[in-house]
């Protein structure tokens, strides 16, 4: 079948495309329910400082079991998410359960675990994902610089005052700031200057194959000393082997975060795996 795009422009239907854009309503129809459904479950990512031999950071990752759709990987339905507005809902429902888990930690006796949470770019120009932080903080009784907030690069091309303003109000409270998947957006050397963060995670793509890229290792190296330069902390995402942790440890990497060392975790896990010297 022939679809028209505008004078001149016509495409093809394929039957792909309209099994994608089936599944894709499907996707965007069961979302709107997941929460209340209690489909969406948090898992936990431990990250290594390399300087220490302890696990004492981890980042909170979605999971989405749907009865109808199976297992959607938050690759899929975040971006949907982001795009029909449901990702407001699911941000603030990540920080509560978030703050709700790092008080569960900190009553067993783990109280100086940060939780990286990611949230939307386009989420930091209202101020209802700042009140929400700030009441869960104190309704659980934990302490700010227990969260780190992981934003994208995308946040510098919907930067507004109003944006930059909720950030610089973020880490008043006593939160770090972190710019997730650096190096695959929208940076500019100026931006990152200017901007309230703490820490750069280099994107996974640099990681992949850093022992046969050297132009990777020349980004990873050069990346590391921008980030300290700045004062910046520098995670590196994807380390799947030992090279690449050899590497990263010996060009000062600070931390470091992949399945080499461990795949997403269940809360109840976490303790255990904090507890273990790491080499
Ligand atoms: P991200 O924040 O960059 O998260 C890292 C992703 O890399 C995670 O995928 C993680 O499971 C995966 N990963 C970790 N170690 C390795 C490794 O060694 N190799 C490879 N190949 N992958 C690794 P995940 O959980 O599927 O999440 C994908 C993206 O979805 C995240 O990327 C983030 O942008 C978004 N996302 C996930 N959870 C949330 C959430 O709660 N809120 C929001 N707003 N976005 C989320
Ligand atoms: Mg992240
Ligand atoms: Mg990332």
């Amino acid at each position: 079948m022939l679809k028209r795009r505008g004078p001149g422009n016509f495409s093809y239907y394929s039957e792909e495309m309209n099994n994608n854009s089936l599944k894709r309503l499907a996707i965007e129809a069961n979302l709107r329910n997941a929460i209340e459904n209690n489909e969406l479950r948090l898992v936990f990512q431990p990250q290594l400082r390399l300087s220490e031999f302890r696990y004492r950071n981890v980042e909170a990752l979605a999971r989405w079991h749907n009865p109808e759709l199976g297992h959607v990987s938050p690759g899929v339905f975040i971006p949907i998410a982001e795009e029909t507005g449901l990702i407001k809902q699911i941000d603030l429902w990540v920080i509560s359960e978030s703050c709700k888990q790092i008080k569960k930690w900190n009553e067993q006796g783990l109280t100086d675990l940060t939780v990286a949470i990611n949230v939307s770019a386009g989420h930091l120009i209202s101020h209802s994902l700042l009140e929400h932080l700030k009441t869960e903080i104190i309704v659980n009784d934990i302490r700010a610089e227990q969260i780190e907030i992981e934003i994208t690069e995308e946040v510098f091309v919907e930067q507004t005052e109003r944006t930059i303003k909720n950030l610089k109000a973020i880490k008043k409270l006593g939160a770090r700031i972190a710019i997730d998947d650096f190096g695959t957006g929208y940076s500019s050397l100026q931006y990152i200057r200017d901007f309230p963060a703490d820490t750069l995670k280099l994107d996974g793509m640099f990681i992949r194959n850093l022992e046969s890229d050297n132009s990777s290792q020349g980004i990873v190296r050069a990346t590391i000393i921008l980030a300290h330069s700045l004062g910046l902390e520098l995670v590196a995402e994807c380390v799947e082997d030992k090279w690449q942790l050899d590497f990263l440890r010996e060009h000062d990497c600070d931390i470091i975060q992949g399945y080499y060392l461990s795949e997403p975790l269940n809360a109840s896990e976490i303790p255990a795996i904090c507890a273990k010297n790491v080499f």
